[in-house]
């Protein structure tokens, strides 16, 4: 295919069964006798987040939210507002945010604010991939599936301008 050339592979798709497996078998233990509500964030955790649901043993449910912030097209500016909102109220709830990418931070940073604001039971983050360098704020990841280098990656639900959501491993996008 044309795009081949600016791919890298970075994760594979094994790699990737075997990483939901064992966040799955951790959430599956922490939550036991719970029902909590998972949070996805638009758009890049829906790969993610259908991969893992279906191996977590537990009732549960699922909501969404989708952020915006606002800057160059690959970072955050650190200005984020909420685009679509959640349609199930979390007070009381035991909620797990399920996220494709901590990058600066910026981004679940707000969202954590945000939810724990609205009095959750609990509140905990589970991350396909960390990259750290760039860390701005300070985030705790409960659930942690790879930590990646300082590159741009996609596919496996991560977009570059909408593209190569669909692709079922990791790249590193060259420029
Ligand atoms: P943060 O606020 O942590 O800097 O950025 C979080 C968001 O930026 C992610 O949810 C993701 O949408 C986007 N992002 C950051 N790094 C990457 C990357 O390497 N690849 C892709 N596709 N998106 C990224
Ligand atoms: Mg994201």
């Amino acid at each position: 295919m044309a795009f081949q050339p600016q791919l890298k592979i970075l994760i594979n798709r094994d790699e990737i069964t075997r990483a939901v497996d064992r966040l799955a078998c951790e959430i599956n233990s922490d939550y036991r006798d719970r029902h909590p509500l998972v949070i996805g964030v638009l758009r890049g955790c829906f790969v993610f987040l259908a991969d893992l649901i279906r191996r977590l043993d537990l009732p549960l449910d699922i909501d969404f939210i989708r952020l915006c912030s606002y800057g160059a097209a690959r970072e955050s500016s650190g200005k984020v507002v909420v685009v679509q909102g959640l349609k199930t109220p979390i007070r009381g709830r035991d909620v797990l945010v399920v996220e494709d990418i901590v990058d600066t931070g910026i981004t679940i940073s707000f969202l954590l604010d945000y939810l724990k604001k609205r009095r959750p039971a609990s509140l905990r983050l589970c991350a396909l991939t960390d990259k750290p360098s760039r860390r701005r704020v300070p985030v705790p990841i409960d659930y942690l599936g790879f930590t990646v280098p300082d590159e741009f990656i996609v596919g496996y639900g991560l977009d570059c301008d909408q593209r190569f959501r669909n692709l079922p491993d990791i790249y590193i996008l060259e420029q």
